[in-house]
């Protein structure tokens, strides 16, 4: 295609109707979607989803995770596919456009190569990721994981829901436990578009993100151990609170986190004490720590700092403590030459761009531990995600569409 020839671009009124039609199944009171993985609302959305696939002439498979693979075939048979895809599940109180967009722009791309009757040497593959929220199965992005070969199927066919069903029963009930296995193929490239999920395009107001990688993401569990003691006998000299030493702590975690400018994040969104009762000093303090930095030098910094802190604390205050870090996801670095394709779709569509890292994790980072991967962000409403609430702009959804378009053509042709 040369630079003079206009410009192909997607049914922006087909994709924002089919983003609008997937909500409304399992739709909630204040205008968001219930549709948790493996429930009968995930099975509806899916179905439809397969039947827009099948009148788009795609062919369609299922893996043994429930991962949905629709294929617009190429005119070279050995060429590897272009993967772009998303996910369908939605947090209890989810938005409509988180990961269902992404799924849905990647149907999109096939019909609009459809509708202009452009025959690509690869494969454009849309793919629909099980479970990538993990909220009804603690395990998030579980189908792109076992495809990529980070967690093991019989592990995550065993996970159970509060209800005790299991992924495996529950797959099988909604008759998606295909016969294929969930294992990595080949691939040329693979794009997820998603919506930003944080507000730094709305407030740069820029259009498109060229994602170029995600973040460090560690999480840390402290404990401090003092003394129970009665609330209105004790006085405050006497006491052993653990309360009172994490209160010396915490503005000096804010402080190192901020010293290292804002791209440093760190979290407290879990604070537990025991016994819990209003009038009686507590014995322990448990903390959850999240902490997030995409340079992965300045995480482990920070980390350090975290763990210096707690010790000087703990020992001024005479109190025994435990911190450990219990889960770590390191930093994702995006494929360059896809981060390119992105960039360049968005200044030949002649939109405003600029650089961005997710601050959430997505199964793009599964795949690109697999082969070329980046993501594309748009703009959301209020940096607003996991809510009901959550919106964006139909000329901003198509807009992320187009890019996507171009970047998987860059590829394909
Ligand atoms: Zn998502």
């Amino acid at each position: 295609m040369s630079r003079n020839e206009p410009l192909i671009e997607i049914d922006s009124a087909r994709l924002n109707k089919r983003i609008q039609d997937i909500a409304a199944i399992g739709s909630t009171l204040n205008g968001g979607s219930n549709r948790q993985a493996l429930t009968d609302e995930d099975a509806e959305a899916r179905n439809l989803f397969m039947s827009w696939c099948e009148n788009s002439a795609c062919e369609v498979r299922v893996d043994s995770m429930g991962n949905i693979f629709a294929r617009r075939s190429g005119s070279n048979p050995n060429a590897d596919p272009i993967l772009i895809g998303s996910h369908l599940d939605t947090q209890p109180t989810g938005g409509r456009f988180d990961g269902v967009y992404g799924v849905l722009a990647g149907l999109e791309v096939i019909d609009s190569l459809n509708d202009s009757g452009i025959q690509t040497q690869a494969p454009v593959e849309v793919v629909v990721w099980t479970n990538e929220e993990g909220c009804r199965f603690d395990t998030p992005s579980m189908g792109s994981s076992v495809w990529a070969g980070l967690l093991s199927e019989t592990d995550a066919h065993a996970q159970k829901d509060s209800q005790g069903h299991s992924v495996i029963s529950e797959l099988e009930r909604i008759g998606f436990l295909g016969k294929i296995d969930a294992q990595p193929f080949s691939f040329q490239a693979a794009f997820e578009l998603h919506i930003e999920q944080g507000p730094v395009l709305e407030q740069q107001n820029t259009l498109i993100g060229v994602v170029v990688g995600t973040q460090q993401m560690s999480r840390h569990r402290l404990k401090i151990f003092g003394q129970e003691a009665h609330a209105g006998t004790t006085p405050m000299s006497l006491r052993r609170d653990p309360i009172r030493a994490f209160s010396v702590m915490l503005p000096k975690f804010y402080s190192v986190a901020d010293e290292h400018g804002p791209q440093s994040r760190i979290t407290f969104g879990q604070i537990n004490c025991y016994p819990g009762a209003v009038n009686t000093v507590p014995g322990e303090l448990e903390v959850k720590i999240d902490l997030r930095d995409p340079r992965p030098d300045v995480h482990d910094a920070i980390a350090k700092d975290l763990c210096e802190i707690v010790e000087l604390c703990c020992s001024e205050a005479g109190l025994a403590f435990t911190f450990e870090k219990y889960w770590e996801k390191p930093s994702v670095d995006f494929d360059a030459k896809c981060i390119q394709s992105v960039q360049n779709a968005a200044t030949r569509c002649g939109y405003s761009s600029m650089e961005i890292i997710s601050g959430a994790l997505h199964d793009a980072c599964n795949l690109s531990l697999q082969g070329p991967t980046s993501m594309i962000f748009i703009p959301c409403k209020d940096g607003l995600s996991h809510n009901e609430a959550e919106y964006a702009d139909p000329d901003h959804v198509a807009a992320g569409g187009n890019v996507l378009l171009h970047a998987v053509l860059e590829h394909a042709l």
